[in-house]
């Protein structure tokens, strides 16, 4: 096929190209389909959904309740209290972990015996240490601090419960009189636990399933997150702009990286599209050989040539163009979701719909999220990003109870 052809590039007669593409199942010139009548189109558009993955739920925050409640945590004892939120990771079970300080067996819950104390802890058994051990010691969020400062471990309860929920500063110094202070780095502490759970978890995110043979379809974009005053050239703007890659109907593949854009000038609207270098790593690491139907934007830098040396099998990218824009040498006006058909190397055929709507939903998140943060601030910014990564992964499940599970696993 390639010695017909003697120059290969752009000038070349549509069909031919595609004759030799498609036997190689790579990519296909934008925008070729095969000739369908207006009814079958139609038919096939109702047919192949946007997310096609089976698993794919639809849950309503309204109608779902959390294992926990105000109430709930109101009607319990101390004793209780301390006892339920241990058993759902909360709280550290020093019963099984041991003296923090010297290992020891310790004592089983009791009780601060001095009038009018509810105060609850264990004793170290070991001799000369008998360290007396509160529930929430070296706690990652709750703080175990004496004086003006000190709050009850219940009511550190609470506070978190309400910042996981999603209200913020103003609202939860209405609900409880605590200073502002304390909230704020709460706050913080948890996006900083969120953010080291992020960075064990995401490694180990898989694309697609290759192993099934089935093609799944993955979006990749880019975002600016936030923009800053370089601080040695005082005329020139550093961005803060992150990729990210997401699998339809799989919120808890949500990769998110950083990428290096170039400083730019004061007016300028953004650092433009995502770099070539900054990209073909990624895709490297996360979908070569993933058999994904890769949908982006029309960003050149995406493109990568990818199959063209075959350096990235397993990796069908279809692109939507977001502007109005000249692809090889024809005007194609801005359609944000459209069919594609795509010939797969195994011969067999597969209509997916192109687009970038599940991540644009994603950096809508995050925009809301990273709103009142401050980018300059860079590693509470970071570890917001994370957390933000973090409520979108667990977005259709119990918040609550997640954060159970993730302190359980962060703290042992
Ligand atoms: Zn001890």
């Amino acid at each position: 096929m390639y010695a017909s052809c003697p120059k290969s590039g752009k000038g070349k007669p549509h069909q031919k190209r595609k004759s030799r593409l498609h036997a190689r199942g790579a990519q296909q010139p934008y925008a070729f389909m095969p000739k369908l009548s207006k009814a079958l189109y139609n038919k096939l558009w109702r047919k192949v959904a946007y997310v096609r993955s089976t698993t794919h739920i639809k849950i309503k925050n309204e109608r779902q309740l959390w294992s926990w409640s105000l109430d709930k945590i109101d009607d319990l004892t101390e004793r209780q209290f301390i006892c339920e939120s241990t058993k759902d990771g909360f709280l550290v079970d020093w019963l099984l972990k041991g003296c923090p300080k010297c290992g020891g067996k310790v004592t089983p819950l009791q009780k601060d015996s001095r009038a009018g104390k509810d105060d609850w802890f264990h004793r170290c058994t070991k001799d000369g240490c008998q360290m007396r051990i509160l529930p929430h010691h070296g706690h990652l969020i709750f703080r175990t601090g004496k004086g003006k400062s000190w709050k009850p471990l219940r009511l550190q309860f609470k506070l978190l419960f309400g910042i996981v929920a999603g209200l913020n500063t103003v609202q939860l110094h209405r609900l409880w009189p605590v200073n502002e202070k304390m909230l704020r780095s709460m706050s913080i502490d948890l996006d900083k636990a969120r953010q080291l759970d992020v960075q064990q978890k995401e490694p180990q995110i898989k694309f697609g399933c290759p192993e099934e043979g089935k093609w799944v379809d993955v979006e990749a974009d880019e975002f600016d997150a936030g923009k800053s005053l370089d601080a040695n050239e005082p005329a020139k703007l550093n961005w803060e702009q992150w990729g990210g890659i997401i699998q339809r109907g799989v919120p808890e593949s949500l990769v998110l990286f950083k990428t290096r854009p170039k400083k730019t000038k004061l007016r300028a609207p953004g650092p433009g599209p995502i770099k070539k270098t900054d990209w073909y790593p990624k895709a490297k690491k996360w979908l070569k050989g993933r058999k994904v139907m890769l949908h982006t934007d029309g960003a050149r830098s995406y493109k990568l040539g990818i199959n063209r040396k075959r350096r990235m099998d397993g990796i069908i990218h279809n692109y939507v163009v977001h502007r109005k824009k000249k692809i090889n040498g024809r005007w194609v006006h801005p359609k944000f979701v459209r069919l594609f058909y795509n010939r797969l190397p195994d011969g067999g055929e597969l209509y997916t719909k192109g687009g970038t709507q599940v991540i644009d939903r994603a950096w809508r998140h995050m925009r809301e999220f990273t709103r009142h943060r401050n980018p300059t601030d860079t590693r509470s910014f970071l570890a917001r990003v994370r957390s933000a990564q973090w409520v979108y992964w667990n977005m259709h499940k119990d918040l609550f109870a997640a954060t159970g599970h993730m302190l359980k696993a962060l703290q042992g």
